[in-house]
């Protein structure tokens, strides 16, 4: 599959990798061991070592090192899907890997203490906010997590069975009974996240579960009024046409998802039981889905496999198509890690 296009492209998938730095316990106890990746972001490719000789080349649409800045890591990833949402498309930015790799780092952080430490969510906010004008325009949020297979209402915990609606004619899909928050600044809607966490650790508690299970996802809705038509050109109107011709606002509408994903790594059989049991199949049966949907859309398939799971079900009208989709996976250095790394980055090369 080509790799020319990269984020302009709507319909093809946009892979980036992120290695996280090796934390203080990987610090020492690895001391003595290279990382299991070496990265070469000029050419985009990556490494992945198989012994002390010998390693596998992969090549992404873009590699972010342990030292790539958030706000790199946000121009990267996510400003070119924000940028489509706000000329009316869907898009869908969404972070895969391992539990620890830095998924919700890459995409969560609020940055309180340190605004250079803030991830996707909050940048994207801030440049839709940036784009458009309250007189005339709205952004609308909702926030929730997918759970074995079951719906829950981030901004409203008591909500915690939400059906997918998809319009017969459209395709469109909508999610009646989910709460939908209109933001007019940025504090109101890092509020909102931080709101949206609290219930997540709640709801995870009381099931006895942990965030690492379950997807988070952040739907962005953003309606833009803009005068005349997209093909309307002042050059090449004179002015008694512009008079004649003046058009009323069009509604632009786009909807961004960001979506956090559970931990791709393999949860054992052996070591599990019951409710771990049942987890570990609703994650692989919804990841495992979305695999097969980024797969459809890497071969430019006609048939999108979107029926399989609420996971795909949910984010069917926000990849392929005019849609723009960006997936960064994300890994760790460490060399006891190495087979869920190449898991990953298999994951995100079947993307490509
Ligand atoms: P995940 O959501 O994939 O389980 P987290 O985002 O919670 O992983 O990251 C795990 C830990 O690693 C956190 O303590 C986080 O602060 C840290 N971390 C992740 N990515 C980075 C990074 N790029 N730079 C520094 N610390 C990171
Ligand atoms: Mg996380």
């Amino acid at each position: 599959p080509g790799s020319l296009g990269g984020a302009a492209d709507p319909g093809r998938v946009r892979v980036s990798v992120r290695l996280r730095p090796r934390n203080a316990e990987e610090l020492v106890a690895d001391a003595d061991f290279a990382d299991c990746v070496e990265l070469q972001p000029e050419l985009k490719r990556l490494k992945l070592r198989k012994n002390n000789w010998d390693s596998d080349t992969y090549e992404f649409d873009e590699v972010l090192t342990e030292f790539a800045s958030q706000k790199r890591v946000y121009e990267v990833v996510a400003k070119p899907v924000v940028e489509s949402v706000l000329d009316g498309y869907n898009g869908t930015v969404m972070a895969y890997g391992q539990t620890g790799t830095g998924k919700t780092y890459t995409l969560g952080r609020l940055g309180d203490e340190d605004t250079s430490a803030r991830g996707i969510m909050v940048r994207s906010m801030e440049d839709i906010l940036a784009n458009i004008s309250p007189e005339t325009d709205s952004i609308s949020v909702s926030y929730l997590q997918l759970y074995m297979e079951t719906i829950q209402d981030l901004l409203n915990p008591a909500n915690d069975n939400i059906s997918i609606v998809e319009d017969q004619k459209t395709g469109d899909v909508s999610l009646p009974g989910a709460t939908v928050l209109e933001i007019r600044d940025q504090q109101s809607f890092v509020e909102l996240l931080r709101l949206g966490e609290a219930h997540r650790f709640a709801a995870n508690t009381k099931l006895n579960t942990e965030s690492s299970r379950s997807h988070a996802l952040l739907m962005v809705h953003v309606k833009k009024s803009v005068l005349g038509r997209d093909d309307f050109s002042l050059e090449t109107q004179d002015c008694s046409s512009l008079v004649g011709n003046l058009r009323p606002p069009m509604l632009r509408k786009g909807k961004l998802i960001v979506v956090d994903l559970a931990g791709s790594e393999r949860i054992h059989k052996s070591g599990s039981e019951g409710h771990t049991l049942e987890e570990a199949k609703s994650i692989n049966l919804s990841l495992s889905a979305l695999g097969k949907c980024i797969n459809a859309l890497a071969e430019n398939s006609s048939h999108v496999p979107v029926r399989d799971s609420k996971l795909t079900r949910l984010l069917k009208d926000s990849f392929g198509g005019t849609s723009r989709t960006s997936l960064v996976v994300t890994i760790g250095p460490s060399p006891r890690h190495r087979a869920e790394t190449a898991s990953t980055i298999l994951f995100g090369q079947r993307a490509m």
